[in-house]
């Protein structure tokens, strides 16, 4: 089956009539193909957004716009195990990640339908004669690159909170996952969602991710994927001054003191590292152990690892393949290294002997004694492989985990509550989760680093601004 690009609602194909193969990384085998599109597609769906803003969809009340955006939240969740069945075959993940993906989309267009009519701005005192307001307006049409890995939660993320305050959506997905995004939009559609007001073109990055960054007619761009991307789509944007935010990822620490509550984190520990095999921006993919607990912690994170099983997404197992050929040679060659660099491997998971031969699997594995620069400590591998690092002091631990370029996510496992607070102002990460790891991940925590992790916030109300200028009124009386 060849699927095609959703512009202004309607199916049609690339205009060049190319296509791109969509390969199950369960196999390795191709089951369908989508349209690969060039500067002429993405020019299309632009002007097509570009109408939508000016015509009904940009002048619908917010509380239309809330309605409609509720609608659909409960249209997704009606189609839940449909959109997790779509997404397990994609990328790989297990169906039970898949389901609680679909649940998570569902959910973000549930919250950003409530915010849709509730974001206002305020008055100024200002001198008598005058009366001074502010009024957050939308940007016209954003842009939308979307990663591989969580497909539905990322466009969830920040295509909900855009559509919510107004804006029309371009969306160019990952070549290598978008069934279940060209499905959102089949659903968009059908619950009444105007026609342009969401519109999505697939394809190469190279190709129609960089027309969707340079396009002129784009206000705002919003970029999830690696550093280098990111930049590329940050240089192209700034080619017409439009507003970017990135999502870059990370190699997020999590901390365990001596005072910690093992039993609570350990399998934390192990589930922040292999949920989507790893490839997880905010993975917790260095574990930085006090030293008086840290063979204890090793011995008892080596039997949870071997323990864990690797397979087709479709048996359900706690990890499923990596998402393509390249990424699983990215993955070895990093294992390959820290093998060369002599350092030690504590565990590595069991792989199922029944999982097709052409699927790209890599079991978890937990390396140990890391040093702290050695570039498995330091690069953002994005597959299911844990650095275990000793510490002595607080002070220690706290150089060891802000000393990479990211600054996603931190985790802090102590009693002490003196500690809990002064370890999360000093460590450096956008989120900070005290004896706990992602909190769930609702959608109403802001979320977003520095550095190489990316700049601006999604989720929570703090998206809407991002998605949003801010205008000042002054009228003389
Ligand atoms: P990538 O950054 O190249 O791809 C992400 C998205 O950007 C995809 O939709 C892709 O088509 C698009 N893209 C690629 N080149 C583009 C360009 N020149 N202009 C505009 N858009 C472009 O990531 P990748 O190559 O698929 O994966 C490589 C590494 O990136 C991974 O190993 C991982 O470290 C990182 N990554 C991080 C995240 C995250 O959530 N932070 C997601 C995916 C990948």
């Amino acid at each position: 089956m060849i699927h095609k690009n959703f512009i202004a609602n309607q199916w049609v194909s690339a205009l060049a009539g190319q296509t791109l193969p969509v390969i199950n990384p369960s196999d390795g085998q191709m089951y369908a193909e989508i349209a690969r599109s060039g500067e002429a597609d993405i020019d299309v769906a632009v002007r097509a957004a570009r109408d939508a803003f000016e015509g009904r969809w940009g002048r619908m009340a917010p509380a239309e716009r809330s309605r409609l955006l509720f609608r659909l939240a409960m249209a997704l969740l009606d189609h839940q195990d449909e959109l997790a069945a779509i997404e397990s075959r994609d990328t790989g993940k297990p169906m039970k990640q898949a389901r609680a993906d679909a649940a998570a989309i569902a959910r973000y267009f549930e919250f950003y339908a409530g915010a849709a009519d509730k974001l206002h701005g305020s008055t100024i005192p200002y001198p008598n004669e005058f009366t001074v307001l502010t009024v957050r307006e939308a940007h016209g049409v954003t842009g939308h690159i979307v990663p591989w890995n969580y497909p539905l939660q990322i466009f969830g993320r920040s295509v909900a909170a855009s559509l919510a305050v107004g804006n029309a959506c371009v969306v160019k997905p990952a070549e290598d996952a978008c069934l279940s995004l060209l499905k959102v939009a089949e659903i968009a559609a059908e619950v009444g969602l105007p026609p342009g007001a969401l519109n999505i073109c697939t394809g190469l990055g190279a190709e129609a991710g960089a027309a969707l960054s340079a396009h002129p007619g784009v206000d705002h761009m919003s970029f999830t994927g690696s550093p280098q991307t990111g930049k590329q789509v940050a240089l192209a944007a700034a080619g017409h001054f439009a507003p970017v935010t990135l999502e870059l990822g990370g190699k997020s620490p999590q901390i365990l003191f001596s005072d910690a509550d093992l039993d609570a984190a350990m399998p934390v520990v192990l589930n922040a590292i292999i949920q989507n095999a790893g490839q997880t921006c905010s993975a917790g993919s260095r574990v930085l152990i006090q030293r008086a607990i840290y063979s204890d912690v090793i011995g008892h994170l080596s039997e949870l690892f071997q323990a864990t099983r690797t397979g087709a997404a479709s048996d359900d197992p706690d990890v499923g393949p990596l998402i393509n050929a390249r990424q699983l040679e990215r993955v070895q060659a990093y294992i390959q290294q820290a093998r060369e660099s002599g350092i030690e491997q504590a565990a590595v998971g069991q792989r199922d002997l029944n999982a097709p031969a052409g699927g790209f699997y890599q079991a978890p594995v937990v390396f140990t004694n890391v040093p702290p620069d050695h570039p498995l400590a330091q690069e953002e591998i994005f597959g299911p492989v844990l650095c275990a690092i000793p510490f002595d002091t607080e002070d220690e631990a706290l150089r060891i985990a802000n000393g990479t370029p990211f600054s996603l996510v931190a985790g802090l496992w102590t009693t002490d509550g003196a500690r809990q607070m002064r370890l999360a102002r000093r460590v450096k990460a956008g989120q900070v989760f005290v004896n706990n790891y992602g909190a769930a991940g609702g959608v109403e925590l802001p979320f977003g680093g520095t550095g190489q992790s990316g700049y601006g916030k999604e989720k929570g109300f703090e998206a809407l601004y991002g998605f949003t200028t801010l205008k000042t009124i002054a009228v003389r009386h």
